[in-house]
């Protein structure tokens, strides 16, 4: 599937695409009524916990049009996304998470305009535009052991749907740049999953397992990417990831918007830039720059530019990833079978990028009881044979095995609620997975 040959060469031409796509930005945001870039504007919204959400990004979405695609609840939040349809049929798109306490983090990406809308309980609203950046520097780093061993296996398309664990570590300033980290983590995610359904990804998704706040700063530049699992040692063990994404804040020194491995599972990226982070993890995949160069280092590995449009492989233009069912407000295919399938590179790695880590076993709770017995449920793990079942003992925070299991159910007689229960996942060769969260009575 890969060939080496040819990678370096790619690098340049993106370079020069990504100085003309935000050429054409900068000169785009220069006569509206919005900020220079990196400038926020800010407002206050009154009694906002009862304003319903279309209320308080309304004004940054115009003149688009918000067709939201997806609604559901993820850890108490509520996570929305879709396209902003814009006056002349072009899209863009939107995403949404909404606390319980009202305050929302939404990312708006407008097909010449993209911001950071952030809501606090208070009903402080500030909008942030990404600052730009004319960065000459190659944005990937070929992991060449991952590229042969990849290289020696034919691509299997899974046959079930895979879920891609990610975890997001934030260095302070980040923080100070996107507000509340874990809601920003969840809509940048989200940003992705629309991707993947935009790009009829069917199969794929990512799902948010953790995130982590550092107070050191770090740079935007290959070393931080090669130091990302020690940067974030805490959450990665904590939360068993399969891929890593640092985010990171703007600085003199940055070399460019974000780096990462290809093919691989770790990247870095500017926090007020999505498209980075959709672009990132397209290298992370084992996709590359657009097919300008001939296409030859990964066939159909490429963003696609139709002359109007691109996908995120290509200059990092819009939330797409190139595909041939993928069509543009003209109806103009973004993508072709032969050099510009991002969709099937997805697909044919998602088994590779869900297998990183082993475990543990997900959404671990008590599913049923009667007076002197509970009943535990969780998640299957892929590669699993068996289930280890550990308790506390005598209340404290020492575990011990208790019991084992190939099925994803245990009972235990348990009267009084005081012991808490955990799983962990193991797998042919003996493997465990790190413990599940704890669940009691
Ligand atoms: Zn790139």
């Amino acid at each position: 599937m890969f060939k080496i040959a040819g990678v370096r060469l790619i690098r340049s031409v993106f370079s020069a695409v990504s100085v003309v796509s935000w050429a054409v930005l900068l000169g785009a945001c220069a006569g509206s009524s919005l900020p220079d870039s990196g400038g926020p504007r800010s407002w206050i919204v009154e009694n906002v916990a009862s304003k319903a959400t279309a209320e308080l990004y309304a004004d940054v979405i115009k003149p688009g049009v918000f067709e939201r695609l997806s609604s559901k609840v993820i850890e108490g939040y509520t996570v929305e996304s879709g396209n902003l349809v814009m006056p002349d049929n072009s899209l863009g798109s939107l995403v949404t998470v909404r606390s319980a306490d009202g305050s929302l983090t939404a990312l708006v990406e407008k097909p010449k305009e993209s911001g950071l809308l952030v809501v606090d309980t208070q009903g402080k609203s500030t909008f942030k535009i990404p600052v730009t950046k004319n960065y000459s520097q190659s944005d990937f780093i070929v992991d060449e052991v991952e590229f042969r061993r990849l290289s020696k296996t034919k691509p299997i398309i899974a046959s079930e749907p895979k879920v891609i664990d990610i975890f997001l570590g934030y260095t302070q300033v980040a923080v100070d740049l996107v507000g509340e980290p874990h809601r920003h983590a969840l809509a940048f995610v989200e940003n992705v999953n629309l991707a993947f359904r935009n790009a009829s990804v069917s199969g794929v998704s990512l799902r948010l397992v953790g995130t982590q706040v550092v107070a050191e700063n770090y740079l935007i530049i290959g070393a931080t990417l090669r130091n990302l699992f020690e940067i974030f040692s805490i959450g990665i063990k904590n939360s068993a990831p399969d891929v890593v994404y640092g985010v990171l804040g703007d600085h003199p020194e940055n070399n460019a918007y974000g780096w990462g491995f290809m093919p691989g599972r770790s990247a870095i990226g500017y926090a007020l830039r999505p498209t980075t982070f959709l672009h990132e993890l397209g290298h992370n995949a084992g996709g590359l720059h657009c097919s300008a160069d001939g296409g030859a280092a990964v066939p159909y590995g490429y963003g696609f530019n139709n002359g109007t449009t691109s996908t995120v492989q290509c200059g990092e233009g819009s939330v797409n990833y190139s595909s041939p069912t993928l069509k543009d407000q003209d109806g103009n295919p973004l993508g072709n079978t032969a050099t510009a399938d991002m969709a099937r590179v997805w697909r044919e790695n998602a088994a590779r990028l869900s297998s990183y880590s082993f475990g543990p076993p997900r959404n671990f709770k008590k599913t049923g009881s009667t007076i002197t017995k509970v009943t535990f449920g969780w998640d299957p793990v892929d590669g699993a044979v068996r289930y280890d079942f550990y308790s506390t003992v005598l209340s404290g925070p020492e575990v011990r095995k208790t019991g084992e299991t190939t099925g994803v159910t245990y009972t235990v007689s348990d009267t009084f609620g005081r012991t808490q229960y955990f799983v962990k996942a193991v797998d042919a060769q003996g493997k465990e997975s790190i413990l599940s969260n704890g669940a009691s009575r």
